[in-house]
């Protein structure tokens, strides 16, 4: 089988299924096989492996992950793809189709069914209409997920990945680092995908942690304390916590509480580390009155 994931092995499969582009679905196919090669390598993909494939579209990156894995299982929405795809992969062994928006899919039981006591990595050029949903949903569900290289867009890509201070630095970036440690693999221009879409992208690798980063007594209140402190990134931690309210402390007592717990009333949300966050929400647990 030609490579799919060229400008030519991609017109000559849509040309023959008459196949016409979904706006909706975000479709953009992978059509450079340097950025596919990129993604194979930062995935880490072995024959030991399980992969869990979201939106395979024509088959691009499906048909370089069936070569590399023990296993692979994709899911795609569109009905129109999925002849295309068993028509191309119906034969494999090492191959499972599934018709599903992924959003709606059960991932705890299909792992287990498909992969029993071994954990999984998540590879796939995401439809960027709903990459958040679709991240959060991996990192959150308590999965068995060994790692997630994902294509995104290359604005959201940086801001998963940020440094604290950092302008892209956001409460999404301290969700991701909570659960993974997130790594940009590398930089995919527009034009490497049919249709070209209006943005530049990014290869995105997070690892799942094995054990818990931070020791935190709870968890809710951690990210209201961190959503909280971006509401408004331009102000005091005092001043936007208290805005919030959610904390349920009065002024001086919180600003007694920051100040004591190291972290300070005057500093900013964009300031701490996951860590600090963390400190921060244990002292508060502990210290309120
Ligand atoms: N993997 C292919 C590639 O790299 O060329 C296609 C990537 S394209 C950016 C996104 C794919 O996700 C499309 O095939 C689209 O139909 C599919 N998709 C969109 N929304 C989906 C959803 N909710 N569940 C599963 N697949 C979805």
């Amino acid at each position: 089988m030609d490579k799919i994931a060229t400008p030519e092995g991609t017109k000559a499969i849509l040309n023959k299924y008459s196949f016409v582009f979904r706006k909706k679905f975000g479709q953009n196919f992978l059509i450079d096989p340097h950025v596919l090669d990129e993604i194979i390598y930062a995935s880490e993909i072995t024959k030991e492996d399980c992969v869990l494939e979201i939106g395979p579209g024509i088959g691009s990156v499906t048909q370089e992950l069936i070569k590399h894995a023990g296993k692979v299982i994709a899911v795609e929405i569109d009905k129109m793809l999925i002849p295309i795809l068993e028509k191309q992969f119906g034969e494999v062994q090492n191959f499972k189709l599934i018709h599903e928006d992924i959003l709606k899919v059960d991932l705890k039981k299909l792992i287990e069914e498909e992969s029993p006591g071994k954990r999984i990595k998540v590879v796939a050029n995401l439809p960027y209409y709903i990459t958040t949903p679709i991240i959060m949903a991996l990192l959150e569900d308590e999965l068995s997920i060994e790692s997630i290289t994902v294509m995104v867009q290359k604005e959201v890509a940086q801001r998963l990945a940020a440094p604290p201070g950092s302008k892209q630095y956001g409460a999404i970036t301290l969700a991701v680092n909570y659960y993974a440690k997130p790594h940009l693999a590398a930089d995919v221009p527009r034009n490497c995908f049919m249709p070209s879409p209006n943005v530049d992208s990014a290869v995105l690798k997070m690892t799942l942690n094995k054990e818990p980063v931070v020791a935190i007594n709870n968890t809710k209140q951690l990210f209201r304390i961190i959503k909280a402190a971006f509401a408004q990134r331009r102000k005091t931690l005092l001043n936007t916590l208290m805005a919030n309210g959610e904390l349920n402390l009065s002024k001086e007592a919180l600003k007694q509480l920051l100040d004591e717990s190291g972290i300070g009333a005057t500093t900013r949300g964009e300031a701490l580390s996951l860590q600090d966050f963390a400190s921060l929400s244990n002292y508060i647990d502990e210290h309120r009155m």
